[in-house]
């Protein structure tokens, strides 16, 4: 059994300290009936934590580290760059060298504007959609999480999905009214929002492949058809792609789909493991916002000179090649699930989009929040524990996907593939 008092004693201060003993409520272990790791280090594919367990970390920060921990490239220009100055409050060039990487490659992007994260990348292009359009209402999806502006909070996926809260105290009815949910892949029911309210949408935001509900892949229909209904309704499509961008492929979710939204919110990947988001989109729409225009939206530490500085050496590194590479690595890890679950007759749906990859103890098929939800949670709540004795660290929830880096080599995947077998044999 791996030792933990390290951590034990940790979180018995931190509890005190912050609600939960975290920064964020998806670093608890609540629905796997652990405490919090506490980690120390992590290099490549590997993390260890403050009691010096070693891990194979499938987490990589919620997504961003692509390239794996600490990787030198990234490492290396970090450190030059903070000897020249961490902030300045005035343009860098630093970031016209990301938002040029990003404009090559994401289809809808024009033009955009650097913020610290995902949740104010949605929170602002919700605004900029309100302001272009001059309507109220957006409709977004069952089990898509865009962060927690109040807008954005209901109905919504990742940890308010795990801890059972997806409406939160503290949105006002005022705002909540504004925002309509339907279940994801289900065209009927956006159909029929657009004949109810078609005039007075501002926008549809949507999670292009949701990665938190566990992963669910759109429909190509369902992605194609909401591309027509809000053209035809004036209505601004918004591609949440905080997670899936730079990591379902080089041109991100709308490249792998070919559905070109109006406006794409980006985050995770393209700051490399330092905090950032960005929005952008078509220029006529981005070129409404200040101080070209006249939709407010502004930010201390935006387009932070160590923030660009790791996303542009992140996205540097991921070419064409890079993501096959993964790819490869990915498919062989599914297959080991698989075969794993057949062995042991473990009713298991996998879901995968590039280097996400969602498992569900459910016989599914899984393409929306109800059937994400008719997951074993206390079979997944064992499996979970297993796996950190098997030195894998994994989400600790059902309803989010593991990562995969360039980082993770074959052997990796063995290993895990390995302790999977020897996990599932005792579900
Ligand atoms: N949108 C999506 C799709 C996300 O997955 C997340 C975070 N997991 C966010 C928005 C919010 O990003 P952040 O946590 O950086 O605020």
């Amino acid at each position: 059994m791996r030792n933990f008092d390290r951590s034990i004693d940790a979180y018995k201060e931190a509890v005190h300290l912050m609600p939960g003993g975290v920064n964020s409520p998806v670093r608890a272990f609540n629905s796997v009936d652990m405490d919090p790791i506490f980690m120390e280090k992590g290099k490549g594919s590997k993390i260890t934590d403050i009691d010096g367990n070693e891990y194979i970390d499938y987490v990589l920060s919620w997504g961003p580290l692509i390239l794996g921990h600490a990787d030198d490239r990234v490492v290396e220009s970090l450190k030059k760059t903070a000897e020249l100055g961490t902030s300045f409050g005035a343009p860098t060039t630093l970031e016209n060298d990301l938002a040029n990487l990003v404009i090559d490659r994401v289809p809808s992007i024009e033009m955009l504007r650097m913020v610290n994260s995902g949740t104010e990348a949605t929170m602002s292009a919700l605004r900029v959609a309100r302001g272009y359009t001059g309507r109220n209402k957006i409709l977004k999806f069952e089990g898509n999480y865009h962060g927690h502006g109040d807008s954005l909070l209901i109905k919504a996926g990742s940890g308010v999905a795990t801890l059972g809260l997806p409406d939160s105290p503290g949105v006002p009815e005022s705002i909540a009214k504004n925002t309509i949910t339907v279940p994801y892949n289900d065209l009927e029911s956006v159909n029929y929002v657009f004949e109810e309210y078609g005039d007075d949408l501002a926008a549809v935001i949507i999670e292009p492949v949701s990665g938190n509900m566990g992963v669910v892949p759109p429909k190509q229909e369902f992605l194609t058809e909401l591309r027509q209904l809000t053209k035809d309704n004036g209505t601004v499509l918004i591609f949440d792609e905080v997670m899936t961008g730079f990591r379902v492929g080089y041109h991100c979710a709308q490249g792998h789909f070919e559905v070109t939204p109006d406006m794409t919110c980006l985050g995770k990947v393209i700051g490399g493991g330092l905090p950032v988001g960005a929005y952008g989109g078509k220029r006529e729409i981005m070129e409404r916002v200040a101080p070209v225009g006249d939709i407010y939206q502004a930010g201390t530490l935006s387009g932070n000179p160590l923030a660009m500085t790791a996303g542009y050496e992140t996205l540097k590194a991921m070419d064409e090649t890079a993501y096959n590479e993964i790819n490869k690595n990915v498919d062989r890890l599914v297959e080991g699930f698989k075969v794993a679950a057949e062995k042991y007759d473990i009713p298991l749906t996998i879901n995968r989009a590039g280097s996400m990859v969602g498992v569900f103890f459910t016989d599914g098929p899984v393409e929306n929040f109800e059937s994400a939800n008719q997951s074993d949670l206390k079979r997944f709540a064992k499996y979970y524990r297993g796996m950190i004795e098997q030195g894998i660290f994994l989400p600790p929830s059902q309803f989010e996907g593991l990562f995969l880096s360039v980082a993770h080599t074959k052997e990796d995947i063995e290993q895990t593939i390995d302790a999977v077998e020897a996990v599932f044999k005792t579900l």
